[in-house]
């Protein structure tokens, strides 16, 4: 096929033990689901169903690369995630059947301009420039189901230049992996190369020029982000 631009470059992720990549597609992200995060803002998550938000993919930021400190902020906010990779994809996804969907996991930052946020909370505007912006979607070396399995527990914590910031498990999550995929394919049919960030344990903050922010997750690689 002949196209009047020359065809942009697929973002992708690198995959463990393998020169392969994955091809990402759409990128959604959870809103509040831990509760001690959601609590950080003054809402009682227990009682509200999940919500979603979501980035461009070309919002990626991957392969150990920087992050240029975005532009119009004086707030740049580190929120630590479990992201999965879905493998297929399909509408109305069974919580029993959701897990079969996940290809892989890695270990994220839902990077988010926070000042923007809040004026966006306040006046009742979209979250896309607070949340979507380039490089906002940091992911590591995705782990296949095959060698890691599904994490369902574990510690995930992220720390900034060596000093730990967040401290969660997995376990502690509202809506777990499966209840999230079940939720979100009632809105949308989800696709193969689709990644789900799966929200931030409590702890979140800002991270400045010159520092680097690092997410480990139990059995899984961990992601290095540099800001310059
Ligand atoms: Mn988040």
């Amino acid at each position: 096929m002949d196209f009047v631009i020359s065809m942009p470059e697929r973002p992708s992720l690198p995959v463990a033990g393998s020169a392969a990549r994955f091809p990402v597609g759409r990128i959604w992200c959870v809103g509040r689901n831990y509760a001690e995060h959601a609590r950080e803002f003054g809402h009682y998550p227990e009682r509200e169903p999940p919500f979603f938000f979501s980035k461009p993919a070309d919002a990626l930021l991957s392969d150990g690369r920087t992050m240029p400190y975005p532009p119009q902020t004086g707030d740049l906010h580190f929120e630590a995630e479990l992201v999965a990779a879905l493998g297929s994809g399909g509408r109305d996804i069974s919580r029993e059947t959701a897990l079969d969907h996940v290809w892989g996991y890695g270990a994220g930052i839902d990077f988010t301009r926070r000042d923007l946020q809040t004026v966006a909370k306040k006046l009742g505007r979209p979250w896309d420039l607070a949340k979507g912006f380039d490089c906002s979607a940091a992911c590591g070396t995705l782990s296949p189901v095959s060698a890691a399995g599904h994490p369902e527990r574990g510690r995930i914590a992220l720390f900034v230049d060596g000093a730990l910031r967040q401290d969660g498990d997995l376990s502690a999550m509202i809506w777990s992996v499966a209840e999230v995929i079940s939720a979100l394919s009632a809105s949308v049919a989800l696709k193969p190369g689709d990644l789900i960030y799966t929200g931030t344990p409590a702890g979140v903050g800002m991270v400045e020029r010159g520092q680097t922010v690092r997410v480990d997750i139990e059995g899984l690689e961990s992601l290095v982000a540099p800001i310059v």
